[in-house]
């Protein structure tokens, strides 16, 4: 037994080396999510006047594609991402009653937007950045994305243009803290990722943030109604690593079943992070 308990533990750090993804955690440090897996974001983003560099027609347009990109993992989670016109937006700043949490907006409504400031504070070095708001047991309730309008976008693929940010890479970022994943480099992990808390020349999701979905959303769960699933990853994304999560789910709702929590009231977090240029001065982006 005890050399199976010794097994298990090696595995364990094993895998925590080889899978750096990391969440958002709750005050009981549980991973936050999307308890109906999936969520529906509408975008304010609208277009430039003229193509974007990547040959899209607007700022929405990239937004719909960073959800398929997460779509396309298979995991049981589904972005819904609607074009949203500007009558029907709710500003998410403020507090009180109708806020999910502060600065959050109402349960459920998820906007994607440009703004001059985070609710009154300035953006500094951030590009974007998005408010999970997510309850005592970890259920997340809405999660406004706040893109920087005071700095240069564009949308292009590849390496990084000097003083232009990608809104598609940043958007595909953001989605993920929106999925309820963390930055790994901010968690003492040193691996390849869209997660990253600072700007590369990365643009399109890793191995380590699929893994990362899918602990948090594994495939072959029952499917969310109207969710559209994609098709199952092959090769790495399946075997004993994905088991280890599961296991750890497990014993944690065993110990939850043990010690049930105390009802907590919603608690606010906001992601923020900026980007560096390796080689270059410190400059603006959207990354949050
Ligand atoms: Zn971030």
């Amino acid at each position: 037994m005890k050399k199976l308990i010794g097994l298990s533990l090696f595995l364990l750090l094993a895998a925590g080396r080889a899978y750096g993804f990391a969440c958002i955690r709750d005050g009981s440090g549980d991973c936050v999510r999307w308890v109906q897996s999936g969520a529906t974001l509408r975008s304010f983003l609208g277009a430039p006047p003229g193509l974007l560099a990547n040959g899209t027609p607007s700022w929405d347009q990239n937004a719909i594609d960073v959800a398929g990109d997460w779509n396309r993992v298979g995991a049981v989670f589904h972005f819904t991402v609607n074009v949203a016109s500007q009558n029907q937006f709710v500003n998410p700043c403020g507090t009180g009653q109708g806020h999910a949490c502060p600065n959050s907006g109402p349960p459920g409504d998820n906007p994607i937007f440009f703004a001059q400031s985070q609710c009154g504070i300035d953006f500094g070095d951030i590009v974007e950045l998005v408010n999970v708001c997510y309850t005592g047991t970890g259920a997340i309730l809405n999660t406004p994305v706040f893109v920087n309008n005071n700095v240069p976008w564009n949308a292009y693929d590849g390496q990084l243009v000097g003083g232009v940010n990608d809104m598609r890479r940043v958007l595909l970022h953001e989605f993920g803290h929106v999925v309820g994943l963390a930055h790994p480099d901010k968690n003492g992990q040193n691996v390849v990722a869209i997660m990253n808390s600072h700007e590369s020349d990365i643009d399109r999701l890793q191995a380590d943030d699929i893994n990362g979905l899918l602990s948090l959303y594994p495939s072959g769960a029952p499917a969310t109604t109207g969710c559209q699933l994609g098709a199952a990853p092959g090769g790495s994304m399946h075997g004993w690593p994905l088991l280890i999560p599961v296991a750890l789910a497990f014993l944690r709702s065993t110990v939850n079943r043990k010690f049930p929590r105390q009802a907590q009231p919603p608690q606010h977090r906001r992601e923020t992070s900026g980007l560096d240029v390796l080689g270059g001065p410190r400059r603006s982006v959207r990354y949050g």
